[in-house]
């Protein structure tokens, strides 16, 4: 009897490895689970889900004896939290085993915007190095000052990263956090005016929503630099692109956006980006321990021992 059904496009080996542990049937999306016969979708106790569509009290109640949600990611803003809760629905994630992937990302994005890497690569590739001369002068990252927006798990590591590279580390949380010397911002206007490199590694959801404002865009200025490997909810995006078009602030790198994968095109006209396609725990090693703490959860849950990593 199937009771695992499983949600998302899963890497081959991730695949084998939920038919080898969990047995479960395969859907590409939460919109799927309808299609599914009703027999089926009543044997179904877990649910392991990967992507980024809404998950909400709809799809639950086609699953009347669904009892877990193990999300593949530490992110669980696709699911509404509170409708699971309010059904007895038990969600987990993927905390830390991601955390130095996406921290490595955030450096990457940030290194590659101040050093003007990408048009300095095209420089080269394009042949005509020799007929153009030397590539101009890019910005000392090194040394400067960092603002973390969002002192969690990956904001931690980012800032510890970035503190290794001697930079002034300035961070907001809702509180001020045990730190070894880093400088707390009550609110996030006053972190950007502080800093000209501001990254964002909050949560999404409707609370962040738009937590880096139009202000605090307009607070970091024309030396700043943003760079987003959060979700594109957090950050107001119509005011970064203008901010970008304008010269507002120097540049951006970013991660994520608002409708991925079909992004606002203004990106694409600027030459002032680092654009990722969400990559920021997309690598064989991550991936592979995102999918591992999952189905981990999902065998706790079905054997009846403690989750791993429970979110509510
Ligand atoms: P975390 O440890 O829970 O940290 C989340 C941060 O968000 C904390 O600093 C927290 O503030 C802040 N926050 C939460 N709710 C808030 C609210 N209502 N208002 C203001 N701040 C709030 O999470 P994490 O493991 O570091 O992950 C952070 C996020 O990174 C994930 O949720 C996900 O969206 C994103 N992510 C992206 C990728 C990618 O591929 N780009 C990969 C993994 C994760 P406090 O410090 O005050 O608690």
């Amino acid at each position: 009897m199937t009771t695992v059904l499983a949600i998302g496009t899963y890497s081959d080996t991730d695949r084998a490895a939920l038919e080898n542990e969990l047995a479960p049937v395969f859907a590409n999306g939460p919109g799927d689970i309808a299609a599914l016969p009703e027999d089926q979708r009543r044997q179904i106790r877990a649910l392991t889900f990967m992507g980024h569509h809404p998950l909400g009290g709809a799809e639950m109640d086609l699953l009347p004896n669904l009892g877990l949600i193990a999300n593949f990611g530490v992110g669980y803003d696709a699911i509404d939290v509170a409708a699971a809760t309010a059904r007895g629905i038990k969600v987990t994630n993927t905390p830390d085993v991601l955390n130095d992937d996406v921290a490595d990302l955030a450096v990457a994005l940030l290194i590659a915007q101040g050093r003007q890497m990408l048009p300095a690569a095209d420089w080269v590739s394009s042949g005509n190095w020799a007929a153009r001369g030397n590539f101009g002068l890019a910005r000392k990252v090194s040394g400067g000052r960092a603002g973390i927006v969002g002192l969690g798990r990956i904001g931690r590591a980012i800032a510890n990263r970035l503190a290794a590279f001697d930079m002034e580390i300035h961070y907001t949380s809702r509180r001020e956090k045990e730190t070894p010397g880093w400088t707390y911002h009550a609110d996030p206007v006053s972190l950007a005016e502080a800093v000209d490199y501001l990254i964002v590694a909050l949560v999404g959801g409707p609370e962040t929503e738009n937590h880096v404002s139009k202000e605090v865009i307009a607070a970091l200025g024309p030396r700043g630099i943003i760079v987003n490997i959060s979700r594109g909810s957090t950050i107001d995006e119509a005011a970064l692109l203008d901010a970008l078009e304008s010269g507002a602030i120097a540049g951006a790198g970013l991660d994520v956006f608002l409708n991925e994968p079909d992004i606002d095109p203004r990106f694409l006209k600027l030459d002032n980006v680092v654009l990722q396609p969400h990559q920021g725990s997309a690598t064989v090693e991550t991936r592979a321990a995102m999918g591992q703490l999952q189905r981990d959860n999902a065998r706790a849950f079905l054997n009846g021992d403690a989750l791993l990593t429970p979110v509510n």
